[in-house]
């Protein structure tokens, strides 16, 4: 593995108490495997960067159309609009556009360029308990980049959580996995057909490597998004209980409800967002779903 392997990173958060044990330091991976319907990060789906158009901030001077090397910017009624067929992406315009109105998602960073970044607060997960959350995307996608810096943080003695779907089948992809100090692991679902239809891929492979994870002892936070006709159907949910109570090393389930915090981003970006944005969870319904994997002995918190 080489320490000039670069990763593409599209953001990063300091002083993080929600993606693992202790202050951390995430940061996501672009490129992930899976398409799910209600994705909060729809700018890490794709493998590649993707330019960032905030409406609201252009105030239409229409500079930035004659810049653009591709033709792909145009101004009309006094907001930039974006030929995304036509855009390569070189963040010529987000150099240039003085509002803020154009910026790429995605920027390129070596193992070491990333290290280096990352161990500025060591000292926070020291005194914490804490350390450094990978995810996306999907950072087990990322072995050559995520393999060596993984190394370089457990050198420094620095704790390393990688947020994951578990949808992997490299050889590299699952020793992100296994040398993980803490894997925070996505579950969306028990039945593989509506798995499929919701995230673009069937759920066997990520049951398999959950319960290969378990049999290795590895420490486990189960995150399990609640969204209202998609992962909410009750028997499905008991089954996922009944099935995650039989992997001992989950130390905590997290219910994430169903949230709009992402949605501004699909527009961003031009994707479309499929998902009614009123879906809401009633307090009662998340509280007993709570006290459902209480009952099989998890530490469960809502949220995460
Ligand atoms: S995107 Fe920026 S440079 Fe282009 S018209 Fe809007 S404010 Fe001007
Ligand atoms: S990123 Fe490059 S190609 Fe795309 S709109 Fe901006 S200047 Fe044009």
């Amino acid at each position: 593995m080489s320490e000039t392997a670069r990763g593409l990173i599209f953001n990063k958060v300091q002083g993080s108490f929600v993606d693992g044990w202790g202050i951390r330091t995430t940061i996501f991976l672009k490129g992930c495997p899976l398409t799910c319907k209600w994705c909060c990060n729809p700018e890490g789906q794709s493998f590649a960067p993707v330019l960032k158009v905030t409406c609201d901030k252009c105030d239409g001077c229409g500079r930035c159309e004659s810049l653009c090397p591709q033709k792909a910017l145009t101004v009309r009624d006094g907001i930039v609009v974006v030929d995304r067929r036509a855009c390569d992406v070189c963040g010529q315009c987000a150099d240039f556009c003085w509002t803020g109105a154009l910026e790429p998602f995605g920027r390129y960073y070596t193992v070491d360029e990333m290290f280096q970044f990352l161990q500025r607060d060591a000292a926070f997960y020291t005194s914490s308990g804490g350390g450094v959350t990978i995810g996306g995307g999907e950072a087990t996608w990322h072995p050559g980049f995520v393999l060596p810096l993984m190394e370089k943080l457990h050198a420094a003695g620095i704790h390393v959580a990688i947020d994951t779907c578990g949808y992997v089948d490299t050889p590299e992809g699952l020793q992100v996995l296994k040398n993980a100090d803490l894997l925070l692991f996505d579950i969306k679902g028990m039945d593989p057909a509506r798995h499929l239809e919701n995230t673009g891929v069937s759920n066997e492979l990520i049951w398999r490597n959950l319960r290969m994870l378990g049999d290795m002892g590895k420490d486990i936070i189960i995150r399990m998004p609640i969204i209202p006709g998609y992962t909410d159907d009750d028997g499905e949910i008991r089954q996922a209980a009944e099935e995650l109570s039989k992997i001992r090393s989950i130390r905590r389930v997290d219910i994430l409800p169903v949230h709009q915090f992402g949605r501004v981003k699909y527009d961003q970006i031009g994707m479309e967002y499929t998902v009614d944005p009123t879906l809401t969870i009633p307090e009662e319904r998340q509280q007993a779903i709570k006290a459902l994997f209480e009952d099989y002995g998890f530490k469960t918190q809502i949220g995460g």
